[in-house]
């Protein structure tokens, strides 16, 4: 059965060749981080540069009546430093970012010495505005480098920088730079994606009839569209670096100073300025991705997300950069001009590691294996996933006919409030299970607790609600603004640990599955059925390419399965069809878990990371589409009408 694959990948003998961390190694740290943290962040920690040396590790506290959460909080250190400052002058020459634009025909190559001038040119500019530590700098640009020096230019004088990602509307912008109290954004004239503009500077203009306090607006020359243009306010980029000298002291800062705000992609509701600080972020985020990629030297790194959401933050920018790396930044969109230019990029750059999410993986899947096939992909060793439980089905294909069979895949579980990757494979290390996030990573200690509170034994085969039980360097401090709702959201739940909101499954030999949010698992007669888990049975049918599974009210077993379903090109949606994919799931899973309703529909809900919303789709379920809340961050808000106009649940 394709969606209960019980294959197991074991490490490749290549991966266990090259790796620093072999599944002793790992046993032996991850044993080291949970017994004698102390030690074990202590060392971890010296990766960075420390203008002040830290002298305690840990000051913890998740009471809610007396919550705190500080790391390393009497080093000093910047941020930006330690991305550039000190890979040099040793690499001042080795490339720091490539970039590749939307037009295939055109790329480029910035060194570290490079991005050292650009940063700092762009630092003393935001200085020479009245920018000051601790002012809030918000972010809306295209995937262009100037987007990386802006963040990195904040990080070195001290503001706090606030991206929002390119794609949201003027109202949502307005909204993400009101409530940071923001009174500088950094744009350009247009971004470009799949060949089209997208008018990011007259988006800005709409923004600013709701939002008042901003002074001032530094733009981009990108495409030299047109645009209007108000001298008191808007300052372009280029004029405001013309004079700047290429030197800038980096910021002293405190290891608990912010970083950054970053607003949630709202899959759940009202986004979240989540606030993430400089020293446990920054060691965070250089661990993880020397561990999670086996990152080593001279590597071509690829993570195909946006700088709009952590992952990009993370897994584009600081890890990256800490480490030395070569990170390739993207500016396009993964089909086009054609379904194969991710693997294009891939053979043009020689990538080595790439990580993208499954929602692109299934976009990609359901075009077939043409495309990938006329590539090479021989640099690749390997690949990763990050955003949603990703299908065995489409684990199994990426790794078949992407990686060759060759290339281990890092199923990566984590959140804009944790920073970084907390369960994943290391590939020299750990066993693949299609679907399965398999381990955590050092100092990660997840458990699980049932509905009422109770928690489930630590060993052995269990299902529930993923916390975890002690603090990490990389863990977001605060939302912005409303301490008290992030003390409520993630630790008044369960007292005493951190509330993922996520539902997972631990198997007989302590593999995580991440079975989806807490509030889409289902109990059906009784049963708690992972909506994830239904939706790969879906997938994994043929005709199917891609799926959604919610739960209604129902009379008799208390909720009901209702699936949305998208088929494959081609492939016309029947009454037989719904009946026969019913039966499938049946055969698949069980009688339990049977769909009461299927729903054809040509596109799916989604949030412009890509992740699909459930609660726009349970709300239709319902009945109760007149209150669909939030709908402003949905990449495409026409397929809801046509969603509701063919509801089955009339
Ligand atoms: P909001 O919190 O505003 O609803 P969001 O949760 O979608 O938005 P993110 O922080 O970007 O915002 O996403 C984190 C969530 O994505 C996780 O809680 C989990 O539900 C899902 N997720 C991420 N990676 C994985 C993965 N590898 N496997 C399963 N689920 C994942
Ligand atoms: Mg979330």
């Amino acid at each position: 059965m394709p969606s209960q694959d019980q294959t197991v990948y074991p490490v490749t003998e290549t991966s266990k060749r090259s790796t620093r961390v072999n599944a002793e190694r790992y046993s032996e740290m991850y044993r080291l981080s949970v017994e004698e943290p102390d030690a074990f962040w202590r060392q971890e920690a010296a990766r960075l540069d420390w203008m002040t040396p830290f002298t305690q590790v840990e000051d913890t506290s998740w009471d809610k009546d007396d919550l705190h959460i500080r790391w390393f909080a009497d080093g000093t250190l910047n941020a930006s430093a330690n991305c550039i400052d000190r890979h040099l002058p040793e690499r001042a020459n080795d490339t720091a970012i490539i970039w590749e634009g939307d037009d295939p025909a055109a790329s480029s190559k910035i060194t570290y010495g490079e991005l050292h001038d650009h940063v700092c040119r762009l630092a003393n500019g935001l200085k020479s505005l009245g920018v000051k530590k601790g002012d809030r700098v918000t972010i809306y640009m295209p995937m262009i480098p100037e987007a990386a020096y802006a963040m990195l230019a904040c990080a070195r004088i001290g503001a706090v920088h606030s991206v929002v990602f390119g794609g949201f509307s003027p109202e949502a912008l307005a909204g993400r730079i009101n409530d940071c109290a923001s009174d500088i954004v950094i744009t350009a004239d247009e971004g470009m994606r799949g060949g089209r503009a997208t008018p990011l500077k007259a988006n800005v203009d709409r923004a600013m009839q709701h939002a008042p306090g901003v002074r001032q607006v530094i733009v981009v020359k990108r495409t030299g569209g047109k645009m209007k243009w108000d001298p008191a306010r808007d300052v372009w980029y280029h004029d405001l670096i013309a004079r700047q000298p290429a030197t800038c002291p980096p910021e002293p800062m405190n290891a608990e100073d912010p970083l950054f705000i970053l607003y949630t992609s709202g899959s759940t509701g009202q986004p979240k300025g989540v606030l993430h600080t400089t020293g446990g972020y920054l060691v965070w985020a250089a661990m993880t991705h020397e561990y999670v990629f086996d990152y080593k030297p001279g590597e071509i790194y690829w993570c195909t997300a946006d700088v709009g959401w952590v992952t990009g933050h993370t897994y584009i920018l600081y890890g990256p950069l800490a480490n030395g790396a070569t990170t390739l930044m993207f500016e396009g969109i993964p089909t086009w001009p054609g379904p194969d230019r991710f693997w294009q990029v891939v053979d043009k750059h020689q990538v080595n590691i790439f990580y993208t999410a499954p929602t692109a993986i299934r976009a990609l899947m359901r075009e077939g294996d043409g495309p990938v096939q006329g590539t090479s992909r021989a640099s690749l060793r390997l690949l990763g996933s990050v955003g949603e439980p990703i299908n065995p089905e489409a684990w199994t294909w990426y790794h078949r006919v992407v990686g060759d069979g060759r290339c281990p895949i890092v199923d990566t579980w984590w959140q804009t409030e944790t920073g970084g990757v907390m369960i994943s494979p290391l590939p020299g290390a750990t066993d693949l299970k299609p679907g399965s996030a398999t381990k955590p990573v050092f100092g990660i200690m997840p458990a699980l607790v049932s509905n009422e509170g109770e928690p489930l034994p630590d060993t052995g085969a269990a299902e529930g609600n993923l916390i975890i039980q002690r603090s990490w360097p990389g863990q977001a401090r605060t939302i912005y603004g409303d301490h008290q709702r992030f003390i409520d959201t993630y630790f008044a739940t369960y007292p005493g640990a951190y509330f993922t909101g996520d539902g997972a499954r631990r198997d007989e030999d302590g593999y995580w599955w991440i079975t989806g949010r807490v509030d889409d698992v289902l109990n059906v007669s009784g049963h708690r059925l992972g909506t994830a888990e239904i939706e790969s049975a879906l997938v994994a049918h043929t005709d199917v390419a891609e799926a959604a599974v919610v739960g209604y009210p129902h009379d008799i077993k208390g909720q009901g399965i209702y699936c949305y379903v998208t088929l494959n090109a081609g492939i016309i949606p029947t009454e037989e069809s719904a009946q026969m994919l019913r039966q499938w799931v049946r055969q698949e899973i069980g009688p339990i878990a049977t769909p009461d309703l299927v729903q054809f529909a040509p596109g799916l809900p989604k949030t412009r990371s890509g992740k699909i919303m459930r609660r726009i789709l349970r709300k239709i379920a319902e009945n109760e589409f007149g209150n669909l809340g939030d709908t402003s961050t949905l990449a495409d808000p026409s397929v809801v009408e046509d969603l509701i106009e063919n509801r089955k649940n009339r």
